[in-house]
């Protein structure tokens, strides 16, 4: 099948398309109408459909694969290596769901889950799934306030945590935090459960609240628990933008639509088939784990791998040598993390029999053409890049080699997804941009399924932060800026609140860091523009370097900065030139390793940092207020 077509077909006649990809799922009633589209910019899909992802994700597979892997759990931290195939699976999600049953989860309620990577915060989410519960899945380790804001908006009726995590050998508790957000919260939990890893000697139970995962789990040790059926635009669960440009959203899913979506581009975009195995890098506070080790490969019969650990210990071979030991055929993982990779010897890349393996697809942030080709030439394996957001829940921009693989173009994200009318519009005219021209890429609605139906709780903050940008037009605005080139391919250049206005030119951050980039000396870099009298806005960059001794005096610094700013010159034009670049040890980022530019910008500008709740390390902020004097 090519491409265009397959595409083509999706955006014109959406309910023929997409009722054949239903069939991917098991309806436990049959869906009344596939689209409905009265009261945009909601919709539903798959509306009067009956159906289940825990049933979708382990008990439709019994019948063939009872046997099969469905996960593997490996932890370099504790040592821990254990396989679940799909009828183990199944006995351990009924389990946890009559202990979560047992402590009055049930249909429509709320659960938080608060957990490392570890295979019992796999069940708990499926169990909350098979019961119908909504889970509002915390990224492990987040600090107690941004835990507590989590509580209100959801609202629970339970929160499972465990007693801790582990990073680089060391045991992070997590159970302390759990006791302090709960006394923060206005609406905090009934019930805890803890699921306790014995990490955490010191650890306090509150007597008559705190229940134990171990202890139920032995009383309810031969439970069957019925799936509750819901209908396709029940929700599914809550999950939070990363806050990369202001406040975190809280995304609203429902049941058939991504079951489906899911199902689908296991097929057309991983090229995936079951029985294979898929090892996601990612945690299972983010979407990516939501899609794509959990619901996604397990809707598809795969073996999923869910790792705990990093990705250089105990050395930076570990990813690798896994694909070997389990034959691994698709894999994603993020840029942010090959980026780490990069700063280590590249002979690990050739370490191990990595024949298996198919793709590795990444996504999350921009993933500049160096890094890129490191990869992809050190594995000899296709890097695909794709581009997705929380709230679409699977890929907008893609390459797809289950339908036809087009050649890779190092920089882009490849294609608008099947179901996704995309359009890239000039932002005050909203006239479509022709190839070679900048503009913000939009969603013509509805959205396809999968995506957000609405931000939890808040119908007008979805109406209003997604589709309120345009007056003339109801467009989903992804508040990212990209452009289309000659052949159809998509590149992003930036979020739209990080264009550059300098001189008249309209330049995205992305742009001048790539060409930074394309110095060999540089490792990451994060551009902001800065207000300038003279030209409106200058950029200004921030650098970390792969060899520290090149800017240990100034001279040396003096040398860099000068050779860096040339290669802009010299690739995008002297308008694009930074106006300075600061070297420092470390960047801000978000806890999905996301560049906090607005920090960044505001610091640089002398301005209030803002919302900081999801800023991973402050020293990396401190460092930039320092190298900006403020
Ligand atoms: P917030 O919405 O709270 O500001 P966020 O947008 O970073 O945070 P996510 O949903 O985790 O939250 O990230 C989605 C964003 O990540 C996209 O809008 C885009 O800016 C960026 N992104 C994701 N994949 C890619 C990619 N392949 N190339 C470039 N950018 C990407
Ligand atoms: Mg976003």
């Amino acid at each position: 099948m090519q491409y265009e077509a397959f595409y083509r077909r999706s955006i014109a006649e959406p309910e023929s398309f997409w009722g054949e990809q239903a069939e991917l799922i098991h309806w436990q009633k049959k869906p009344e109408r596939v689209l409905a589209y009265d009261r945009p910019p909601f919709r539903q899909w798959f509306s009067g459909g009956e159906t289940n992802l825990c049933y979708n994700a382990v008990d439709r597979h019994l019948a063939q694969r009872a046997d099969q892997a469905a996960l593997l759990y490996l932890s370099t931290e504790t040592g821990e290596e254990k396989r679940y195939t799909y009828a183990e699976l199944h006995r351990e999600v009924n389990r946890c769901a009559a202990v979560l049953q047992s402590l009055g989860v049930s249909r429509g309620e709320r659960v938080v889950i608060y957990m490392p990577m570890i295979a019992e915060a796999i069940f708990c989410v499926l169990a909350c799934a098979r019961l119908g519960a909504v889970h509002s899945v915390v990224f492990g380790g987040f600090a107690a306030h941004n835990l507590a804001l989590r509580i209100d908006d959801a609202r629970p009726c339970l929160l499972i945590c465990a007693d801790a995590g582990m990073r680089a050998g060391k045991a992070v508790p997590y159970k302390h935090l759990v006791d302090e957000a709960i006394k923060e919260a206005k609406f905090p939990p009934a019930k805890v459960l803890i699921v306790d890893r014995g990490l955490d000697p010191d650890m306090r139970r509150v007597a008559g609240r705190d229940e134990d995962y171990w202890d139920l789990r032995d009383d309810f040790r031969d439970a069957e628990v019925p799936v509750t059926w819901l209908e396709a635009n029940e929700p599914s669960y809550i999950l939070y933008t990363s806050g990369t440009t202001g406040k975190p959203k809280g995304v609203q899913r429902d049941v058939g639509g991504y079951a489906v979506a899911l199902a689908a581009s296991m097929k057309y975009i991983y090229g995936a088939n079951p029985g294979e195995t898929m090892f996601t890098t990612s945690d299972i506070g983010w979407v990516v784990g939501h899609s794509y080790i959990i619901y996604g490969p397990l809707i598809h019969g795969m073996t999923t791998i869910v790792y705990e650990g990093l990705p250089i210990r105990p050395d930076p071979g570990i990813w690798w040598k896994i694909v070997e030991e389990h034959k691994v055929t698709t894999m994603f993982s993020s840029p942010t993390a090959i980026r780490v990779l990069k700063k280590q010897d590249p002979a690990w890349l050739k370490k191990y029999d990595l024949s298996s393996l198919r793709y590795l697809f990444l996504a999350g942030e921009p993933l500049d053409e160096p890094t890129s080709r490191w990869i992809s030439e050190g594995l000899g394996v296709p890097v695909l890049d794709h581009y997705w957001q929380t709230e679409t829940g699977w890929a907008m921009l893609t390459y797809l080699p289950g339908v036809e693989l087009k050649p890779n173009r190092f920089g882009s994200p490849g294609f608008p997804a099947y179901g996704f009318n995309i359009k890239v519009v000039n932002e005050l005219t909203t006239a479509e941009c022709g190839p070679g021209e900048k503009g913000v890429l939009t969603v013509i609605p509805p959205l396809p399924p999968g995506c957000l139906t609405t931000v939890w709780g808040d119908d007008n903050r979805f109406v209003n932060s997604y589709f309120g940008q345009f007056e003339k037009e109801l467009l989903y605005s992804s508040s990212d800026w990209a452009v289309r080139d000659e052949d159809g391919y998509f590149f992003i250049l930036g979020r739209t609140d990080d264009v550059i206005n300098t001189a008249g030119h309209r330049l995205g951050t992305r742009e001048i860091e790539e060409a930074l980039q394309a110095h060999p000396g540089i490792a990451e870099v994060a551009v902001v523009g800065l207000a300038d009298e003279l030209k409106g806005q200058v950029p200004v960059g921030f650098c970390t370097v792969k060899d520290p001794s090149r800017i240990a005096d100034a001279a040396g610094r003096a040398q860099l900065e000068k050779e860096c700013i040339d290669k802009v010159a010299e690739l995008l034009g002297p308008v694009a030139k930074p106006h300075k670049l600061h070297f420092v040890t470390a960047l801000p980022k978000t806890r999905s390793g996301k560049l906090l530019r607005r920090s960044i910008q505001a610091l640089a500008e002398g301005r209030e940092t803002g919302d900081l709740s999801t800023l991973d390390d402050p020293n990396a902020l401190e460092e930039i207020r320092k190298a900006v004097g403020k």
